[in-house]
């Protein structure tokens, strides 16, 4: 599958797991054009289910557009996440219930399970409040992504990013899955949050938690 393809299959799977619905939203993956840096992004407003290839545009990073439609007005958050993050191969916007919840609470999400890790530290930052598209938001999504792949984002949504489309899905599931389940926590009381020691295991069995051996595996 190409990148372009690949996009809308992903942008569609956001829509198919209810991460989103209707155009709210937005997804990227990172592309060299002749030399340059940049991104393919979902175009604003358009129904992922009516995407064509030929509708993605591509975005280098200094921020002029080529192709395709008119760009995700989110693309100044995407365009700073690839500046700053080499290893950001995707970048995946959305607005899905339980994450949009807490952000309207703009708490930050605490280490109450150990997947907080697979985010990067003990906690999932809430970036301050900003209008969406503007540069304003973009800057505060990035000071709450310090040392993180992932934040919630003020009345607002989450932004994560990933290696690639796959893993950046992935992740956005997971984030809303544990909002999901924060969420449900406190309905029943405070919830008892992981101390540092904890979360800083949690972050080490990490590092080769679910990679298949490779090779042949002893009997
Ligand atoms: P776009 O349709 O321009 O990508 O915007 C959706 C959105 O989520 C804005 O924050
Ligand atoms: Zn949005």
């Amino acid at each position: 599958m190409d990148e372009r393809a690949e996009l809308i299959a992903t942008a569609q799977a956001m829509s198919a797991i209810g991460l989103n619905r209707g155009t709210a939203g937005n997804l990227s993956c990172r592309l060299r054009k002749d030399d340059r840096e940049g991104f393919l992004i979902t175009p604003t407003g358009m129904d992922y289910a009516r995407l064509e290839p030929g509708d993605i545009p591509w975005i280098g990073l200094d921020g002029r557009h080529s192709e395709g439609k008119r760009p995700s007005s989110e693309w100044r958050l995407h365009r700073d996440i690839y500046a700053a993050r080499i290893e950001a191969g995707a970048v995946l916007h959305a607005h899905s219930p339980f994450a949009v919840s807490l952000a309207c609470l703009r708490r930050d999400i605490p280490p109450f399970h150990y997947m907080i890790a697979r985010f990067g530290g003990d906690n999932v930052r809430c970036a301050a409040y900003a209008l969406f598209g503007s540069q304003e938001l973009s800057n505060a999504a990035l000071s709450a992504l310090e040392g993180r792949s992932a934040c919630l984002l003020a009345n607002h949504g989450m932004a994560v990013y990933g290696g690639d489309l796959e893993q950046a899905l992935a992740l956005g599931v997971e984030l809303e899955t544990l909002c999901e389940h924060y969420w449900r926590a406190s309905l029943l009381g405070e919830p008892v949050l992981l101390n540092a020691r904890e979360m800083a295991a949690a972050q080490e069995g990490f590092g080769d938690y679910g990679q298949q051996a490779s090779g042949i595996e002893p009997p």
